[in-house]
């Protein structure tokens, strides 16, 4: 795993991890597409777009990694 940049930011959940300097420049939200799981809820849409766990969805992910690959952004890491 490569060290995070300065401009990082982190939001570390149990065993998801988010940069959410880099949903700020999102635009398609693919995440939430992407988790069959409805693990994904990105906030501040129209102004800084953040990824967010929804509280108590987090021990439904099965580590398929298909958001990992969605975001185009590499914003999300899983332990
Ligand atoms: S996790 Fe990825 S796809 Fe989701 S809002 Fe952040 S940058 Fe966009
Ligand atoms: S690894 Fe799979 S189940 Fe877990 S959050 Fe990503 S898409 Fe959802």
């Amino acid at each position: 795993m490569s060290e995070p940049d300065d401009q990082a930011a982190i939001v570390n959940y149990k065993f998801h991890h988010i940069d959410t300097s880099k949903c700020a420049q999102c635009q398609d939200f693919s995440c939430e597409e992407a988790c069959f799981r409805g693990i994904y809820e990105v906030i501040n849409k129209k102004s800084t777009p953040e990824c967010t766990v929804v509280e108590d969805r987090e021990d439904r992910c099965v580590k398929c990694h298909i958001c990992t690959t969605a975001c185009k952004y590499r914003a999300i890491l899983i332990d």
